[in-house]
């Protein structure tokens, strides 16, 4: 058995953020990494739960960028990266009205300027291409054509492949339950197994992540994880929707998707609730027919295939928190991903390896994602 105890960085979950950094990393040569999964598979929880999609729109700027620097890794991945390609182009239509018709349309020029490929729909053209749609529920329609279905368990699992190939440990199973500090420092943690040293703890734990800062003392940040369910259908008798993209109305809150040999469709729901094994409530459940039964009449199903929830984690402000903990150094935050932490992976993991390894990025500006903006 391995009785190796000292790491030079731990990395506490190994959902689909601690997969990415821990590839970064060892593209950049750090090898001696253990990354440490209470469940007894990588991507049990949110990552395993998503819609799965890269929607290169977002109102918060941050998330934006992030977005598009994930989209193109989704689109170029690294030769030899991935088995099977990681992106659908299967498109994205986001349907809008009143003001925030206005707030997308204004958004347009700086989203084409930053390289995404954005076309603007009318009323007319959007139903033509979705024909249960109806006109009196939307001003128009953003279409990201070069959007779309992300292989996410592909995408998880080269992380992964790639990262231990060069020597990244991964251990299931195995909680961590107390963080070891020293004057100030991080110096590695506990776990329900022994008992590790590192010069970097990452926190990667997902809905858990501020309980994971907890152990440690009061966090300097709060993460509230919300619920989100889907529920998946079989599509009305005679209709082909395998060739729509995902259908989001943003002012009516509901999306729809091509699923498998039918659709998937969720309320975006967004209870507050405790990092827990998330389940789907039955109330969203009915809300989701009752949204589909409003909005697209033709598309309500006769029954349910499968429903599931999972945690959609954030901060206060929405923006991500990536970046060494104000208070306790060799701590660091990878974690506020909320809706958007597979599309953005690839940029996130990278950035989280160079402020790790560098003490800077130029990829973004790092202060807007640092934990620091929350220290009093
Ligand atoms: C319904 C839904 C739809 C979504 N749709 C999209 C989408 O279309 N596109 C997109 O980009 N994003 C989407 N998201 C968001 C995305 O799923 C998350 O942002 C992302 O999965 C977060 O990854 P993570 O690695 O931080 O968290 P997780 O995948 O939850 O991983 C965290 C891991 O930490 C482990 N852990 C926690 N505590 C401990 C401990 N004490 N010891 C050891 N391990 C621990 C957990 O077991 C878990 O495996 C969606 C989310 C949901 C719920």
């Amino acid at each position: 058995m391995d009785k190796k105890s000292d790491f030079e960085m731990i990395i506490i979950g190994c959902g689909i953020a601690g997969a990415s950094l821990a590839y970064f990393l060892a593209e950049r040569g750090i090898t001696d990494i253990l990354i440490l999964e209470r469940e007894e598979q990588p991507g049990y929880h949110s990552t395993g739960r998503s819609a799965a999609v890269l929607v290169e729109f977002d109102l918060v700027p941050s998330t934006l960028q992030l977005k598009l620097l994930g989209g193109q890794f989704l689109r170029n991945p690294p030769t030899d990266f991935s088995e099977t390609p990681l992106l659908q182009r299967s498109g994205i239509l986001i349907m809008l009205q009143g003001a925030l018709w206005k707030q997308a349309r204004q958004m347009i020029p700086s989203l084409r300027q930053s390289g995404a490929i954005v076309e603007i729909l009318n009323q007319e053209e959007t139903v033509s291409m979705i024909p249960v749609l109806s006109p009196a529920n939307f001003d128009g329609a953003v279409l990201l054509p070069e959007d779309g279905h992300i292989d996410v368990n592909e995408l998880l699992w080269s992380y992964l492949r790639h990262a231990k190939r060069r020597g990244t440990q991964l251990r299931c199973e195995e909680e961590v339950r107390e963080i070891k500090t020293d004057q100030g420092r991080c110096r590695g943690v506990i776990t329900s197994r022994g008992e590790y040293g590192s010069r970097w703890v990452i926190n990667a734990a997902g809905a858990w992540a501020g309980k994971i800062r907890g152990l440690a003392g009061p966090s300097p940040v709060q993460l509230t994880p919300h619920r989100r369910t889907i529920i998946t259908f079989a599509a009305p008798e005679g209709m082909s929707v395998s060739k729509w993209p995902l259908v989001t109305d943003l002012s009516h809150d509901l999306y729809f998707a091509p699923e498998s040999a039918g659709l998937m469709a969720s309320p975006m729901d967004e209870d507050p609730v405790e990092p827990c094994d998330a389940r789907p409530d039955e109330l969203v459940v009915a809300q989701t027919i009752e949204r589909l039964k409003e909005l697209t009449p033709r598309l309500v199903p006769e029954s349910i295939s499968h429903k599931w929830a999972g945690l959609r984690t954030f901060a206060p402000d929405q923006a991500m928190v990536v970046g060494e903990d104000p208070v306790l150094k060799g701590f660091f935050w990878l974690s506020g991903q909320g809706g958007a932490g597979i599309e953005t992976s690839a940029a996130v993991g990278q950035i989280a390896a160079e402020l790790i390894l560098d003490g800077r990025t130029k990829l973004i500006d790092a202060q807007v994602i640092s934990p620091a903006r929350f220290a009093v």
